[in-house]
């Protein structure tokens, strides 16, 4: 784990830019975006892959300050206006102070909204989108040094929500949310696979947010985190829709096979757990339950890679069994993997464009070890339509990448109309998207 702007959060990745500029004012951004021949926006550099490099100057946003509060919520629709450049446990806490709660977090709150957004970050969740799909409005300096509004509705915006950093440095989003409400979180150890073969749906669907661990060479799921809505939340979710009091989570994973955790668990093997989120069923703050890091805390290990791959859930079976058969080629390299489900949206460049099944791998950090059986893994999950995560480690090809997107040339137009001389090309972005 870096603390060092010129490298990424992990250290697996120095950054080619030459320069870092932190504009604090509205002019200063306009003038520093409008006058530079390359540029790019970073966020809190938690992305494993050159998604957010340049070989021009970094923009950072954590002095910037736009004259308006950094939290504004309008009353009467819920809508959230955010600095983009807050990180997503800071406009959790927010939020909470105003009565409302973020749907949907990632498995860390370290992360800023701009930078998660941008490359379609997801939590889990039958029901939940990726925390880019909750998005309402953007705004967005483009390359002319100009600020735009964009909305849902604009015929643009669907386009520029997951939108890689490639077409300006957006300055505030809008988001939908959801009244304040409460999270529990249980953890069972030992779910039989075939439990979840068989009983998928029922293991995901138990809670408002499921995540499953495992090595995939071991004989059961080693541990399944079970993020619920408390019974008086304002949501709906403690029934299901003829109002009948749904199941407790723990007790359907407990019909299943699964055993109760023995206490707190990471969701590494051998990882501190007082990292963790608090279990046991006690009830807290949904942007405190969601996220599988508590926000003081370090998350994950640090030295590490990621990579993820988003499987229609229509091929969920098939993912699943042939990752159990890669296994032991995968198990030596990995410290976890997890199991998720993600709701489809229309954005363009989102990998979820209906319901989905993620995989996502924690890697020790052995560059070309990982980069080797990333290439067995894609010939395994690419055929089942999986698209890697944005950003984090692939071996796919750029030109495949784009042919994995049906709006994909609607994206490369949209970023030509906006940034015409590709100042905000960086990256593997200078690959898939014409100069
Ligand atoms: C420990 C750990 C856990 C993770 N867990 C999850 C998880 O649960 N789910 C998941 O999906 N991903 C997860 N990730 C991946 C992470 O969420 C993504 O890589 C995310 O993009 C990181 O956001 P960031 O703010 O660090 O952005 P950066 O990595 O800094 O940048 C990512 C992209 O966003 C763009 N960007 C940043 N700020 C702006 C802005 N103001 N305007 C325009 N573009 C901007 C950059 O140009 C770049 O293209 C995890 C990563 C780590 C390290």
């Amino acid at each position: 784990m870096s603390n060092d702007v010129r490298t990424n959060w992990a250290g697996n990745l120095t950054y080619s830019a030459g320069a870092v500029a932190r504009p604090g004012t509205p002019e200063e951004l306009a003038d520093l975006v409008g006058g530079s021949d390359r540029i790019k926006a970073l966020g809190s550099r938690h992305s494993f892959c050159d998604v957010a490099d340049t070989t021009g100057t970094h923009v950072l946003l954590d002095v910037y300050d736009d004259g308006r509060p950094a939290v504004v919520v309008d009353a009467a629709t819920g809508v959230a206006s955010l600095r983009a450049g807050l990180l997503y446990g800071q406009a959790g806490t927010a939020l909470l102070e105003r009565g409302r709660a973020l749907r949907t977090m990632a498995s860390l709150p370290h992360i800023s909204l701009a930078g998660a957004i941008a490359t379609a970050t997801h939590g889990s969740g039958d029901a939940n989108g990726c925390l880019a799909s909750d998005v309402v409005g953007l705004e967005i300096v483009t390359a002319d040094g100009e600020a735009r509004t964009l909305r849902r509705g604009d015929a643009d915006f669907p386009g520029a929500v997951v939108g890689l950093g490639a077409l300006g440095v957006v300055t505030r989003v809008e988001m939908a949310t959801d009244p304040a409400f409460e999270v529990s979180q249980d953890v069972v150890v030992d779910l039989p696979w075939e439990a979840l073969l068989t009983d998928l749906e029922a293991v995901t669907g138990a809670a408002y947010s499921v995540s499953a661990f495992t090595l995939w060479d071991e004989d059961a799921v080693s541990q399944v985190w079970l993020k619920s809505r408390v019974a008086g939340s304002s949501d709906g979710q403690a029934g299901d829709a003829t109002g009948e009091r749904r199941r407790p989570a723990r007790d359907v994973l407990l019909d299943l096979g699964a055993r109760d955790a023995p206490g707190p668990m990471h969701p590494l093997a051998g990882e501190d757990p007082a990292a963790s989120t608090v279990q046991g069923g006690v009830p807290g703050p949904a942007h405190e339950r969601l996220p599988h890091f508590r926000a003081e805390h370090k998350p994950s290990t640090g030295a590490e890679l990621q990579s993820e791959y988003l499987v229609p859930r229509e091929h969920a079976a098939e993912a699943i069994e042939a990752m159990r058969e890669l296994g032991p080629k995968v198990a030596p390299l990995l410290f976890a993997s997890e199991i998720r489900t993600v709701a489809g949206d229309d954005l363009w460049l989102s990998p979820f464009d209906g319901a989905t099944l993620a995989l996502h791998f924690t890697w020790k950090p052995d560059d070309d070890a990982v980069r080797a059986v990333l290439h067995d893994l894609e010939a395994a999950l690419l055929p089942w339509g999986a698209r890697p995560h944005w950003g984090k480690i692939f071996v796919a090809k750029p030109a495949e990448l784009a042919a994995m997107y049906p709006r994909f040339d609607d994206f490369a137009a949209l970023a030509q109309r906006l940034d015409p001389r590709g100042k905000f090309r960086g990256g593997y972005l200078t690959e898939i998207l014409p100069a």
